[in-house]
């Protein structure tokens, strides 16, 4: 038994660094052809030149016409999405009571309008297919709430809250939608942490360290196979223990 691909198209959005690059390395892996989408093209491109069946896309996922050029000029160029991965994310932390209406309003676009433009342009034609798999990337934060974080754990709460309705609204069509919700993955978005907040942080994860990009394109990949066929309106969290 192992995870299969071949045939299936993928868009993965901000794959161009971090966590969405490993979950397009791996797709392309298990044989998928994969759509590496950034803000910027050559960015997107040079990533993609790395990835077998791989192309670069340019899309700024906070906006809305960008995101629907997108998945029409995916679907033109792969011929469907089959699988959708909204990876994309940003984070503008502060207080509650300095936060600035404009990094509230940033990070919602950014991490939850940007999945359900995505996701509503995409599965119009995993209906006609009667098959596909969505997979939005959350985060324990939007589990567990995070100081400092109220903008975007409120964003990553609610693409679990949007999920699980498009899981239900979409089943009967046999599209399947699942949350993937990482705890600290080493990337550049935890690169800016002191070594003491490191080393605060890894004495209440289990594993005892932090989290490999790979470690999330793992589950990912799994859910966008048939081995998880069964699978529908989850959250899989992948944090080492962290929110156990
Ligand atoms: P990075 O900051 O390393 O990479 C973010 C990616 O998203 C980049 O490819 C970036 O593209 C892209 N991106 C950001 N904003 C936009 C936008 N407006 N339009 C298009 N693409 C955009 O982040 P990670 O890899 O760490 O995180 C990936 C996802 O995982 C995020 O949703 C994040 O919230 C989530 N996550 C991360 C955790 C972690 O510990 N790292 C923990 C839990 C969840 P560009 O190159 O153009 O900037």
């Amino acid at each position: 038994m192992h995870i299969d691909l071949s045939g299936r198209r993928a868009l993965v959005t901000g794959s161009t660094r971090g966590i969405g690059q490993s979950i397009a390395t791996a797709l392309a892996g298990c044989g998928a052809e994969v759509a590496v989408v950034g803000r910027s093209k050559e960015a997107a491109d040079a990533v993609a030149s790395a990835i077998p069946r791989a192309k670069g896309f340019q899309c700024d996922v906070s906006v809305p016409a960008d995101v629907e050029r997108l998945v029409a000029d995916v679907e033109a160029a792969l011929g469907g999405v089959d699988c959708l991965v909204n990876n994309a994310g940003i984070t503008r932390d502060n207080l509650l009571i300095r936060l600035k209406d404009e990094d509230w309003n940033a990070v919602i676009d950014a991490n939850l309008r940007s999945a359900f433009l995505t996701t509503r342009a995409a599965s119009r034609g995993m209906m006609k297919r009667r098959w596909g798999r969505i997979v939005n990337i959350s985060s324990v934060v939007g589990l567990m709430g995070n100081k400092g974080q109220t903008n975007y754990a409120a964003s990553k709460a609610g693409l679990i809250g949007l999920s699980k309705s498009v899981a239900r609204e979409l089943g009967p069509r046999n599209i399947l939608c699942n949350v993937v919700a990482p705890g600290f993955i080493e990337t550049d978005m935890t690169n800016a942490m002191t070594e003491e907040a490191r080393a605060a942080l890894v004495k209440n994860i289990p594993l005892e360290r932090l989290g490999a990009a790979a470690d999330v394109a793992g589950a990912v990949a799994w859910l966008c196979s048939d081995l998880a066929a069964y699978v529908t309106g989850q959250v899989i969290v992948v944090d080492g223990g962290l929110a156990a």
